[in-house]
C-alpha cells in the first residue's frame, strides 16, 4: 500500500519556456503530487496567464512592469495574484516552496537562484548559464544554507544519478555526450552561410532558441563541461566529452575499477524533469520511452576541436579562473542573441567570444554584483564586435 504524503509545492521560474512547459507537462500529468505555488515569464503575459491557470499557480510573476495591465486582464476572476518587475521575480524565488525549478535562460536567472538558495528552498537547476558565470559561489552558497541542488540538463542528470557521491575517490571520469547539433556534417564554409532557422533545428531535442544556436556551435557543450565541474567537483581534465549523435545514452560516470555508468533514455526532457520534481522518489512520465530493441547503432568519437573551438575555450577559461567564465558566457550570450536578430552570421558568435576571451585581463571576482558587473562590461565590449561586424555585412552587401 503506498504511503499518502502531502504534496510538494512547487514554484516554476520561466513557466513559458521549453524547459518550463515541459515541466508543466510532467507536473499536470501526475496532479496529485504537486501544489503550484509561483510561476513566472519575462515577457510572454498571454502564456503566461494561462499557464497559471492550468497549473492552478498561486501567483504569476512577470519580469517585464509594462506588461502587467495585460497580465491583469488576463488572469481577472481566476484568483490567481499577480505581480511585475525584477524585485517581483525574486519575491517569487524566496516565497515558501518545496522545490523550485530554475528554468530562466542566460544570467538572467542567476540573482533567483541565489535568492532561492539562500532561504533553503531545493533548487532543481536547468538555466546553466549562472552556474558557469557564478559556480563557485553558487555552490558555495548551497553549502553554507544547507541547500540541495539537483541538475536538470540531461547530461547532468544523467550524471546526478550515476554519481556515488559517498565515495566520490573511486571515479576517474565523467563523459559528458553531445549530439554534435545539426551542423555534425557540415563544413565550416556551410557554417558560415548557416541562418538562425536552421541553427535552432536540432535533430533530437526540442528546445529554447538560445540552446539550441549553443548546441549548433557546441558552446552548450563547453558550458556543460563547467557546468559539471562545478556542479560535480571534478577537475577538468577528467571531465571529457564524446559525440554521440544517436543521444541515447545521456552521460557516463567511469570508476577506478573500469566499471563505466551510463544513464539512458529518450530525448525528452520530461524525463530529468520528472527525475528532479519527484527526487528522491520515482514518478511515471508522460514522456517518450526508449526502445532498445529500434537502436541499431550507439557510437561515440572525439569531438573535432578545429570545426567546433567552443569546447577547447571551455577548458581554457576553467584554467584561467573564474573572470573567463563570467566572459566567455558573457560574450556567447550577446553573440547568440545577434545571431537570432539577424545582426551577425553563424560563425562570427564563436568568433565574437574568441576575440573578447582574447582580450581580457585577470580581474578578482568575489560577490555576485561582482560577476554581474564584469558581465555587463563584457557584453558591451561584445556589443562593439558585433557593430563592426554587422557594418561590414552592410557595406559588402
Ligand atoms: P526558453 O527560451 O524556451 O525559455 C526561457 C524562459 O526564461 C522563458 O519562460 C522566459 O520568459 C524566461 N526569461 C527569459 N529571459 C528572462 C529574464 N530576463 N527575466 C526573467 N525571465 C526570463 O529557454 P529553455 O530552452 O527553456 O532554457 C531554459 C534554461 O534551461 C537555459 O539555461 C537552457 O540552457 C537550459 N536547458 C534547456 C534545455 C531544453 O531542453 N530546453 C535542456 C537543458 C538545459
Ligand atoms: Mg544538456
Amino acid at each position: 500500500m503506498s504511503v499518502p504524503h502531502s504534496k510538494k509545492k512547487i514554484t516554476i521560474l520561466g513557466v513559458t519556456g521549453s524547459i518550463g512547459q515541459s515541466a508543466a507537462d510532467v507536473i499536470l500529468s501526475d496532479p496529485e503530487r504537486f501544489d503550484v505555488q509561483v510561476v513566472t515569464a519575462n515577457t510572454n503575459a498571454e502564456l503566461l496567464a494561462a499557464q497559471a491557470i492550468k497549473l492552478g499557480a498561486k501567483k504569476a510573476v512577470i519580469a517585464d512592469e509594462s506588461k502587467y495591465d495585460l497580465l491583469k486582464s488576463k488572469l481577472d476572476g481566476s484568483g490567481v495574484e499577480i505581480a511585475a518587475g525584477e524585485e517581483a521575480l525574486l519575491e517569487a524565488a524566496s516565497e515558501p516552496a518545496d522545490l523550485i525549478l530554475a528554468g530562466i535562460v542566460g544570467i538572467a536567472g542567476l540573482k533567483p537562484i541565489m535568492k532561492a538558495i539562500e532561504q533553503g528552498t531545493c533548487v532543481a537547476i536547468a538555466n546553466k548559464e549562472p552556474l558557469v558565470a557564478a559556480g563557485p559561489l553558487v555552490m558555495a552558497a548551497a553549502k553554507q544554507h544547507g541547500t540541495t541542488l539537483l541538475p536538470v540538463d540531461s547530461e547532468h542528470n544523467a550524471i546526478f544519478q550515476v554519481f556515488d557521491f559517498d565515495r566520490p575517490e573511486g571515479i576517474e571520469k565523467i563523459t559528458l555526450t553531445a549530439s554534435g547539433g545539426p551542423f555534425l556534417k557540415w563544413s565550416t564554409d556551410q557554417m558560415a552561410n548557416a541562418t538562425p532557422e536552421q541553427a535552432v533545428a536540432h535533430p533530437n531535442w526540442s528546445m529554447g532558441r538560445k540552446i539550441s544556436v549553443d548546441s549548433a556551435t557546441m558552446m552548450n557543450k563547453a558550458l556543460e563541461v563547467i557546468e559539471a565541474h562545478y556542479l560535480f567537483g571534478v577537475e577538468p581534465d577528467r571531465i571529457e566529452v564524446l559525440i554521440h549523435p544517436q543521444s541515447v545514452v545521456h552521460s557516463m560516470v567511469e570508476y577506478k575499477d573500469g566499471s563505466i555508468l551510463a544513464q539512458m533514455g529518450a530525448s525528452d526532457m520530461r524525463t530529468p524533469i520528472a527525475n528532479v520534481l519527484a527526487w528522491p522518489e520515482r514518478m511515471e512520465t508522460p514522456g517518450q520511452r526508449l526502445n532498445l530493441t529500434e537502436i541499431n547503432q550507439l557510437s561515440f568519437e572525439q569531438p573535432d576541436l578545429e570545426q567546433f573551438p567552443a569546447l577547447k575555450m571551455a577548458y581554457e577559461c576553467l584554467e584561467q579562473g573564474l573572470y573567463a567564465c563570467v566572459a566567455l558566457n558573457a560574450a556567447n550570450e550577446a553573440a547568440v542573441d545577434a545571431f537570432l536578430t539577424h545582426n551577425i552570421g553563424f560563425l562570427d558568435t564563436i568568433g565574437c567570444v574568441s576575440h573578447i576571451l582574447g582580450d581580457i585581463t585577470k580581474t578578482e571576482l568575489n560577490t555576485i554584483d561582482d560577476i554581474i558587473s564584469y558581465d555587463e562590461d563584457i557584453r558591451q565590449k561584445a556589443y562593439g564586435f558585433i557593430t563592426g561586424r554587422h557594418k561590414k555585412a552592410v557595406a559588402v552587401s
